[in-house]
């Protein structure tokens, strides 16, 4: 199917559309889901690694200067089972995220390959920023994909929030796609002085990338940070992307990410609604989850009952491992 392009006034109309021109919106993107052949809902099981992290990202709360978070490393034996959980649970894809730190690259290097010889499986990476030299590794490992979000596509509100280099992030996106991974990125909805501008930027700058997955959250202010107290991001804006997105890459894989569910409920059913077509299942050791303060302490933690619950109120159902 052709790739739709929009211009930025376009882009800004659909990202306001409310009432009945929001759910046309919506029902274009399900059309154009469900003619790429992606009426059925992925799934993903995501261990989360370690809340260790050197970077600052002022909306997170795993920042490293975030002395009131309890840290943790999950080691080898950890990760390689809880993989083994997700591959017997029918899930096809085992998706590993982190906070950024040595230890953890390390620990990579030694999951990936046992994962991956053991389980044949997708292997998905979310870990931060590395060398070229790393993700080619990953990549000759056994790892499928590799999700670098831009966060912002406008380079000051992006240093302003993270307080790293816009230029070293995108190139970092190049790598990831020369090393011959799959793709992810996509942006925080809703980051303090973000404008409807900056959100048609970050439209038209995934556009430009051409992403396998593309994903947008809504930003979701975290105890123990610069931005605790700003607003959290806007479940109607944020469902605009995700289907302004799925009508640009019918093929793409959209997740309805948990914080969906965090500021609203049923949050990630409206999300597949919106055009989504892939849903994670947290499988972290429960003694840790808490611990991975990505969107906040008291963040939605997504079990397979529910998964299965909101596929059911989208009238989709998951795309489960064959055996
Ligand atoms: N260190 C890795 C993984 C970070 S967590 C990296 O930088 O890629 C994965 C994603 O969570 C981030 O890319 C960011 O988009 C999102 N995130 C983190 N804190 C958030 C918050 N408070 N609100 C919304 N999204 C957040």
């Amino acid at each position: 199917m052709k790739n739709m392009s929009f211009t930025r006034d376009e882009i800004k109309r659909h990202l306001q559309a409310n009432g009945a021109e929001q759910q046309e919106l919506f029902k274009h993107a399900r059309q154009v889901r469900n003619e790429a052949g992606g009426d059925g809902l992925n799934i993903r099981g995501v261990i989360e690694l370690s809340n260790r992290c050197a970077e600052n990202c002022l909306y997170c709360a795993m920042r490293r200067d975030n002395h009131l978070l309890d840290r943790y490393d999950l080691d080898e034996e950890a990760v390689v089972a809880a993989a083994g959980q997700i591959i017997n649970s029918g899930i096809p894809t085992v998706f590993m995220q982190s906070g950024e730190s040595a230890k953890c690259a390390v620990l990579l290097e030694s999951v990936i390959p046992k994962i991956f010889s053991k389980h044949r499986c997708d292997i998905l990476l979310c870990a931060g920023k590395k060398s070229a030299e790393t993700y080619k590794r990953y990549k000759e490992a056994g790892t499928t994909g590799y999700i670098l979000k831009f966060e912002a596509a406008n380079p000051s509100l992006y240093e302003n929030a993270t307080g790293a280099s816009y230029e070293e992030r995108l190139s970092c996106i190049r790598d990831i796609r020369s090393a011959g991974m799959k793709l992810g990125t996509g942006n925080i909805l809703g980051l303090p002085n973000q404008t409807l501008d900056d959100i048609a930027d970050d439209i038209l700058l995934a556009i430009e990338l051409s992403p396998d997955y593309v994903s947008v959250a809504p930003f979701i202010p975290n105890q123990g940070t610069p931005y605790e107290n700003a607003s959290k991001g806007d479940i109607n804006l944020t469902l605009n992307v995700m289907a302004i997105w799925r009508i640009a890459f019918p093929d793409a894989l959209i997740p309805t990410v948990s914080a969906l569910e965090y500021i609203h409920p049923d949050g990630q059913a409206a999300g597949l609604s919106a055009g989504a077509n892939v849903i994670t299942v947290n499988f972290t050791p429960k003694q840790n989850r808490d611990k991975y303060a990505i969107y906040a302490k008291d963040r939605f933690v997504v079990g397979l009952e529910h998964a299965y619950k909101t596929a059911r109120r989208a009238g989709m159902s998951l795309n489960m491992r064959k055996k």
